[in-house]
Parts: C-alpha cells; sequence; structure tokens
C-alpha cells in the first residue's frame, strides 16, 4: 500500500502560527489586566479623595456655621449689655443685674463699667469660677481694656481686644478677650461697659452643644497657635481640619474645626467600600473570563488539531471525494477528485447540473439518472460505474459510492460520494481477457494433442486383437491350401478341418468387431476429450465384463493367465459410460497380466490367476456405489513407483506410453468415483475403484 504523505509541514507551520497567536494573546490578557487594575485602583482613590472631599466641604461648612454662632452669639450679648447700661443707673443695681446676666452667660468672666477715663465704677464676677484675675491682677489687662475702648470710641460700638493669656490660682490659665461697648448719653459718651470672655467657654457655649462626636473646635493665632479649645483633641491620620476667620471689630479671631472620620478603616466609606467590592467583582469575572477563554483556546487547539489532521488526510487520500447539497450542487471537493478530472475547485463548487466533466453526449442520460437517483433517497451502497471526461475529452470509466451526508443534528443536508478512477483496472482486465482467449486456443491445440495420445494407446489393443485374427484366419487358409492340419500355439483358434468355415467365420465376426470397437474408442476418445457425458446409461457390472472377456481372454491365454471372475449378485447396475469404463477394466487387466508375465521367481512359477471382482460399496460412504477390483498377483508396486503412478507417461515398460493409469483415473473421477490401489495378500496389488449405482429409473 502507498503511504500517505501527511503534510507535517504545513502542520508545523500552523504550530508556529499558534505560538505567535498565544504570545500575542497572553500580552493582550497582561495588558487588560494592568488596565483594570490601574482603573480600579484610580477609581478606589478617586472614591476616596471625592469622600473626602465632601467630609471637608460639609466641615467648612459647620465651620462658617460655627462662626456665625459665635458671631451671633456675641451680638446676642451685647444687647444684653446694651440694655444692662440703659436700665441700671446706680452702680449697686447695675452690680445686681449685672451679676444676674453672668449667671446666664458662662462665658464672660466678669463685667465692668467703666467711667469715660476707663475707672471701673461697677464690676461683676463670674460665679462658674474663683477670682479670674486674682494672680496677676486686672490692672494686667488695663493696656488690652483701653486699647479695645479706644477702639470703641471710635466706631462709637462693641470692639474686641487682642486675646491674651491669664495664668489662673489652680496652675493652669485661660484665654480672655476684652469687649468694650461705649455708653452714649444724650449723644455723648458716658462710659463703657466692659465684658472679660474666656475664649473656651465662649466656644463651649456658643458652639459646644451642636458639636458632635469626635469634633473639636478651637480659637488659634493666623500662625496656628492654639488659644482655646474645646471638645476632644483629635489625633491620627484620618483627622479633617476647616479654618474660618472670626473677625470681630478691633480683633480677628481664627476659628478651627477638626472632625476625625471615625476610627481608621480601609475603606474610608459606603461608596469607596461600593467602588471596591465592584472592582473585585469585575477582577473575579476577569478571571472567570480568562478561564474560561483558557479552555475556549484549548477546545479550540484540540479542534484546529483535528480539522488539519483531517485535511491532511482528505488531501492524501487517493480517492475522490464530492459533496453536493440537496439541490445537486457541488459543495465540497478534494484534490484527487479535482487531479482526477482536471478541474480545479473552484470551477467544480457551487456548480450544479451538468457537470463540468460530464461528457456532453451523456450529459442528458446522466441528469435523468441524477433527478431519478437524487429523489429515490435510496442509492445503493455498492455503487455504480460511470464515465468522466477530462477537459482534454478523455473519457475514463469511473466507480461513484454515493451516501445521504447527514449532519450532526439528524439533518439530512446532501449527499457524499467517494469516486474510484478503474481505468487501470478496466485495462487490466482487458488484458486478463485477452490473455484468457490465447490460453483457450492453447487449450484447444492441447487437447488435440491429448486425443491424438490416447487413441493411439487405445486403439493399440483392437489393432492388435484385429491383427492376430487376421494372422490366425490368414494361418488357418495357409494351412487349408497345403492340407494338412497343424496348431500352432499362436493360433488362438482351434482349428480342424471340419470346422474351418466355421472357424473362418467367428475370426471375420471378431475381427469385424474389435473393428467396431475401435471406432467406439475413437468416438468415446472424442467425446471424452471434449468433456461430453450424455452418453452415460445404466449398465449390469457383469456386462462390463463380460464385453471386455474376450480381449482380456485373448491376452490372458498369450501370458498364461488365468482369469477369474467374481460378481456379487445383489451389485445394482451402474451409470456410466460404458465404453470408457470398459476402457478402464482392460488397462486395470492387462497391467495386472504384464505384472504377473515378467514375474520369475526362483522357487518355481507362482500360479498366474487375475482376479475381477465386483461388488457393492463396503462402508456407508460408499453405499450407492459399486466397487470393481482387478487382482494380480504380480510383482507389486514400490512406493517410489506409486508416488507417480499416476503421472501421464510414467512407465516402467520398454514399449510402454505411461497413460493407461492417468487416463482410469480421470475416466472414474469424471464419474464421480475414485481409483486407488493397495497391495494384495499374499503378493499382487488390487487396482480397484467405484462407480455409482444407477438410479432405479435408469434400470432395465
Ligand atoms: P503403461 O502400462 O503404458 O506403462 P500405465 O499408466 O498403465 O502405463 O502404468 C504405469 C506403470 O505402473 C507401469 O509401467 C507399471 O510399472 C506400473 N503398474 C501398473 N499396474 C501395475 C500392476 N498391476 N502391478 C505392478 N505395476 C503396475
Amino acid at each position: 500500500m502507498r503511504q500517505l504523505p501527511f503534510k507535517l509541514k504545513s502542520l508545523a507551520g500552523l504550530k508556529w502560527a499558534r505560538l505567535q497567536d498565544g504570545v500575542r494573546r497572553s500580552a493582550l490578557w497582561i495588558l487588560l489586566l494592568a488596565l483594570v487594575v490601574t482603573l480600579l485602583g484610580t477609581l478606589v482613590w478617586l472614591a476616596g479623595r471625592y469622600e473626602a472631599s465632601q467630609v471637608q466641604s460639609r466641615l467648612e461648612r459647620d465651620a462658617s456655621e460655627t462662626v456665625a454662632d459665635v458671631r451671633a452669639g456675641l451680638t446676642r450679648n451685647i444687647q444684653s449689655f446694651q440694655a444692662l447700661q440703659s436700665s441700671q443707673r446706680t452702680p449697686a443695681s447695675w452690680q445686681l443685674s449685672a451679676g444676674d446676666l453672668l449667671i446666664e452667660h458662662r462665658e464672660i468672666m466678669r463685667l465692668e463699667w467703666r467711667s469715660e477715663s476707663l475707672e471701673v465704677l461697677a464690676f461683676a464676677g463670674t460665679p462658674y469660677h474663683g477670682a479670674v484675675f486674682e494672680r496677676l491682677g486686672r490692672s494686667s489687662a488695663q493696656a488690652d481694656v483701653s486699647l479695645a475702648c479706644n477702639t470703641a470710641r471710635r466706631l462709637s460700638g462693641p470692639a474686641y481686644s487682642a486675646s491674651y493669656f491669664m495664668p489662673q490660682a489652680d496652675g493652669l490659665g485661660l484665654e480672655f478677650l476684652e469687649m468694650c461697648l461705649p455708653i452714649m448719653a444724650a449723644g455723648r459718651l458716658a462710659g463703657y461697659t466692659v465684658a472679660t470672655y474666656a475664649l473656651q467657654d465662649v466656644l463651649a457655649e456658643f458652639v459646644g452643644k451642636q458639636l458632635g462626636r469626635g469634633q473639636s473646635v478651637s480659637f488659634t493665632e493666623a500662625d496656628g497657635t492654639r488659644l482655646a479649645m474645646y471638645g476632644m483633641r483629635s489625633r491620627g491620620s484620618r483627622v479633617y481640619v476647616a479654618q474660618q476667620l472670626l473677625d470681630l471689630p478691633g480683633n480677628t479671631l481664627v476659628l478651627r474645626l477638626e472632625s476625625r472620620q471615625g476610627t481608621p478603616a480601609f475603606f474610608p466609606n459606603l461608596l469607596t467600600a461600593l467602588v471596591t467590592a465592584m472592582s473585585l467583582a469585575l477582577l473575579a469575572v476577569l478571571f472567570l473570563l480568562a478561564r474560561d477563554m483558557r479552555r475556549r483556546l484549548k477546545v479550540e487547539h484540540d479542534l484546529g488539531e483535528a480539522l488539519a489532521f483531517r485535511k491532511a488526510m482528505e488531501d492524501s487520500v487517493l480517492t475522490g471525494l464530492r459533496a453536493r447539497d440537496l439541490d445537486g450542487r457541488i459543495t465540497y471537493v478534494n484534490p484527487a477528485f479535482c487531479q482526477m478530472v482536471g478541474v480545479d475547485a473552484k470551477d467544480l463548487l457551487n456548480h450544479s447540473f451538468p457537470s463540468p466533466y460530464w461528457p456532453p453526449e451523456l450529459a442528458e442520460t446522466y441528469q435523468q439518472r441524477q433527478a431519478i437517483r437524487l429523489a429515490e433517497n435510496a442509492l445503493p451502497r455498492e455503487g455504480h460505474e460511470s464515465v468522466f471526461m477530462r477537459p482534454d475529452g478523455t473519457r475514463f470509466p469511473v466507480l461513484i459510492m454515493e451516501a445521504p451526508l447527514i449532519n450532526a443534528v439528524g439533518k439530512h443536508t446532501g449527499w457524499m460520494s467517494a469516486i474510484l478512477d478503474v481505468s487501470e483496472q478496466r485495462r487490466v482486465e482487458e488484458l486478463s481477457r485477452a490473455s484468457q482467449d490465447r490460453l483457450q486456443a492453447t487449450a484447444r491445440l492441447a487437447m488435440i494433442g491429448e486425443m491424438a495420445s490416447l487413441l493411439s494407446h487405445e486403439l493399440n489393443q483392437p489393432l492388435a486383437a484385429i491383427s492376430s485374427y487376421a494372422t490366425g484366419s490368414l494361418n488357418l487358409l495357409k494351412h487349408q491350401a497345403v492340407g494338412k492340419g497343424a496348431a500352432p500355439e499362436l493360433l488362438p483358434i482351434t482349428m480342424s478341418a471340419n470346422h474351418l468355415a466355421s472357424d473362418m467365420q467367428l475370426a471375420m465376426g471378431r475381427i469385424a468387431e474389435q473393428a467396431e470397437r475401435a471406432g467406439r474408442v475413437i468416438r468415446s476418445v472424442h467425446d471424452f476429450v471434449r468433456r461430453r457425458d450424455q452418453s452415460r446409461e445404466a449398465v449390469q457390472p457383469r456386462a462390463l465384463l463380460e464385453a471386455v472377456m474376450p480381449l482380456v481372454g485373448l491376452q490372458a491365454r498369450k501370458l498364461s493367465v488365468t482369469v477369474v471372475i467374481e460378481v456379487d449378485p445383489a451389485c445394482a447396475a451402474v451409470l456410466c459410460d460404458r465404453t470408457m469404463v470398459e476402457q478402464v477394466l482392460l488397462n486395470l487387466s492387462r497391467n495386472g497380466m504384464q505384472a504377473m508375465h515378467l514375474e520369475h521367481s526362483g522357487s518355481g512359477r507362482v500360479a498366474r490367476i487375475l482376479t475381477l471382482r465386483v461388488r457393492p460399496g463396503r462402508s456407508i460412504e460408499a453405499s450407492g456405489w459399486v466397487e470393481f477390483a482387478v487382482i494380480d498377483r504380480g510383482e507389486g508396486i514400490s512406493a517410489e513407483v506409486g508416488a507417480q503412478l499416476f503421472t501421464p507417461f510414467f512407465t516402467t515398460k520398454l514399449e510402454g506410453m505411461g497413460l493407461g493409469l492417468s487416463l482410469c483415473r480421470t475416466v472414474i473421477e469424471q464419474h464421480g468415483g475414485r481409483l486407488g490401489f493397495e497391495a494384495a495378500q499374499p503378493r499382487g496389488t488390487i487396482f480397484s475403484f467405484t462407480l455409482p449405482v444407477a438410479l432405479p429409473t435408469g434400470k432395465h
């Protein structure tokens, strides 16, 4: 078988291309992953930033509200001070009212009524603290008071001093702020109301209640120095700070609001957490997608391999393959088919009837045949023969096998055909037919040769008998002419003068008989060689023996052999070509007698007895057969001679032709019987053969 040349080279190329693809694909994946991670990181960061800015702006808002609260509180206080001044004219009552006011306002440490020259006319201290000026004395703040009052006078309204630190008796200290409000009477300055604020208490009173958890509020100087603070001091990284200016007449303070966003957390808040969770989900999806993609790639790769293998097979196979759809249009052809019909695939695809490779003179027939076949839906499996044509017009015989094309879902989509170019096969068949004819002619010639040799062999006996009878008759006549009787041993007929006429008649009769027999032999041999078997007839075995007896007897007398005949009366008639079977009996008898004639033993002559025996077949398989045996007491047959006994032209005799036994076997086998030999006891050989019993209708 030819090796199919699979396209391994193209397979290697395919693998290289796949490798490149794989590298490119992984690079794309890495890029995608990097982009997604960056995007997600940015998103989380932006979300954090957004939240921080939200918190910051809320804090800024809170800070400005706080500033507004403080400012409103201070303004409310000024109104209270104005009310105090307008209602109280004496220091004692003023002091009383001021005391009440201080009870209500914890943020005010001390209230003073001062004269135009800033002398203290009356004062009242807060009940909530001890004497706040105890350590340094009130005079230490005089400068701040006068500065504030100067400003107040100039502004004709409340003014504030710069804040200052006042150490306290407990070792700590408070930051104070002086407020000076001019008292006007009839359009003239009549004195001042001075209020000393503790900044910390200002914060506590005006802001404290609104302050949330984790928030602290403080007053600082422009350089950031903390002056007073309310609320828990915030530490840590997630502390938001908002600063607002509290612009007071004569002084500007910075209000600083600090807010801590809970405990330090990985996710600043819900939005960031959401974005992060979504990012993680996205990454998980990306991972699943990648895994799915990898599986797909593997399947694709396997499919590609299988496809490449199939393609290589289709391209290498020597059988033409062609697929047609249900309308008869060609949907696929393999290279072998294109090569076979000598047309390119592109010219064949989608081509309907008549196909380009149909011989024009047959196109109509083919078309009808196709229509019938496609309509029938049942195509013979063994295929059909057809003739295709190449573009150069040469026709060639093809064998087409068609089968329905069933797709993956079991739908019949068309027809698949395998096409074999059988030109070579036809050529070989043609050659073998020619040589068969030659052989037959040779066989006829050989048959003529065979017939000639058989004739020459079989005619020997009747001719010898005729010659023998003729010689005897001549001798008789000669003897009669010389007038004296003699009995030469060679004469086969007993002579006496009286019986001359009858002897002559007998001899002539025998001559005529043998001549007729010779004619029959010629006919029979002719028929035998031409293998005719119409001359079969039912014959009694005894009749066969009796027919050959004259000739056998003649020879027996010549060779001093006694012939014994044993016929089992149970034997039925046999169906045979009488003459040929007689020839067989004659041949076997002659061989047996010759074997005994050659025998010479030192201890005396052995009785030369030839037995012709006929009996029904012995074994079960031989029932329905009659067995003939010719038994001699000759020398027997050596193994060496026995091996080639039936070989034509094998003989051990000087004048033998070596055709007798081979002819006998052919004759018996043509009758369906069997010819064989075995050693006889105590000596000699038994040649036996079987003939079929004639059917009852054939019996006479
Ligand atoms: P032919 O008689 O012309 O030699 P056959 O074919 O009849 O040819 O016999 C072939 C040979 O077989 C004989 O030459 C002989 O040697 C041997 N043969 C045949 N019959 C006998 C027999 N009864 N006893 C011994 N030898 C035999």
